[in-house]
């Protein structure tokens, strides 16, 4: 507990002081464009729906108080919120990123390294010392995202935060925290400019809505992004407000289930032989790491069978498990990134960054552990990647 969370994050996460005019127990959706207003000079509070809506405003005030920010600004999708965040930069501007990234940001950087002069360096961010040999006084923003998906590697989100600000105050650290939500990590608390977050994956936790957060802690910087979200209209609808006000409720039991059959099933591959890749094991690399920044290890693990075709049928033998890109939903899912969410990274961008084309992912859902061991346990021996009594 610290002194912006009066309670266990877990309760902060169901509870809210909100005081609604007919206390109605459920924040009601504002499903209105425009607001009237008192007169032809008072534009009240609310005006229209791109610059603010009550419904909004709830459900970012709910969110800063979860992720212990100052402002949150909710937006379309994970991706709006990256695009918002980019448009901080200008031609000329330097940004160092890495080179696991999330695809759909590693093909919004390219976008801007093409059209828009903006130099994008990718370096392996799990070694501090490739960051700090990028750095110079054009850098403007530092993008890190710790665990990565699929190869979950970690970077020392705390180090490089400082020595960021030692080379150069003005530029921004921002981290993608989509992997471990707010009850798995929270980055705002090693001094990073920016967190964001897709939505749509642990926060909404139904795949039923896009969404994307960005939560900041210097007042000029949220006002700078709100300039963007208001300019652009990329704010969250109202009703997807609501329905994202509704899936935080149950975030945290969520996320304490996912994450617990996530670490079952991890033991339960690495027992079989197979190279897998979770922080929640300790033959991780950065398992100490990990832990001295993050509260769990997340629901999102893969591992190598060694065989591109035998991963193919693992995949479509499954039957709990959809095949499906995303994660952080209830149900469980499975997915081969280099043939689905990373396929738009060049093969050869792929091999240099070492992304096995063999790589299964699973993102673990809150079903009963046992049914999903024993499901993927069936798809590995239909595919000869497992003894039948293994
Ligand atoms: C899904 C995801 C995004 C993009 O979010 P959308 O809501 O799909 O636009 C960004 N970063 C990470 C790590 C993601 O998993």
């Amino acid at each position: 507990m610290d002194k912006l969370h009066k309670y266990k994050l877990e309760t902060e996460i169901v509870f809210s002081e909100n005081k609604d005019q007919y206390n109605a127990s459920s924040v009601p959706i504002y499903q209105t464009a425009t607001f009237k207003q008192t007169s032809s000079s008072d534009m009240g509070e609310y005006d229209y729906t791109r610059s603010g809506n009550p419904t909004r405003t709830q459900l970012e005030r709910h969110l800063a108080k979860i992720m212990k920010a100052d402002r949150v600004l909710a937006v379309a999708s994970g991706m709006s919120a990256m695009d918002v965040i980019a448009r901080l930069l200008k031609p000329g501007d330097e940004v160092i990123a890495g080179d696991d990234l999330y695809g759909g940001t590693n093909r919004l950087l390219t976008y801007l390294a093409t059209n828009s002069g903006i130099i994008v360096h990718h370096v392996d961010t799990t070694q501090t010392s490739k960051v700090v040999e990028k750095l110079s006084p054009k850098t403007t923003l530092v993008l890190l995202e710790s665990p990565t998906n699929p190869l979950i590697k970690i970077c020392d989100i705390p180090t490089i935060t400082k020595l960021v600000k030692e080379s150069n105050p003005a530029a921004i650290v921002a981290v993608d925290n989509t992997m471990l939500s707010p009850v798995g990590q929270n980055p705002l608390d090693f001094g990073v400019d920016i967190v964001y977050e897709s939505a749509t994956k642990f926060l909404s936790g139904h795949h039923d809505l896009m969404a994307g957060v960005i939560a900041v802690n210097d007042k000029a910087l949220g006002s700078r992004l709100f300039f963007t979200v208001n300019a652009t209209g990329c704010g969250l609808a109202p009703f997807d407000c609501w329905l994202l006000l509704r899936g935080i409720k149950t975030l945290a039991l969520r996320y304490e289930r996912a994450q617990s059959n996530a670490q079952k099933i991890a033991e339960y591959l690495e027992g079989r032989g197979f190279k897998t890749r979770y922080p929640g094991l300790k033959s991780h690399p950065q398992y100490d790491l990990h832990w001295s920044m993050a509260r769990g290890a997340g629901a999102v693990l893969s591992f190598e069978t060694g065989d591109v075709e035998i991963s193919e049928r693992i995949v479509e033998g499954a039957q709990l498990w959809g095949i499906s890109v995303s994660f952080g939903c209830v149900n469980s899912l499975i997915s081969m990134p280099c043939k689905m969410s990373h396929a738009s990274i060049d093969p050869k961008v792929r091999a240099e960054r070492a992304l096995p084309e063999d790589l299964i992912r699973l993102c673990v859902g809150i079903e009963d552990p046992e049914d999903l061991i024993e499901d993927l346990r069936m798809s590995l021996v239909q595919a000869g990647a497992l003894k039948v009594d293994a």
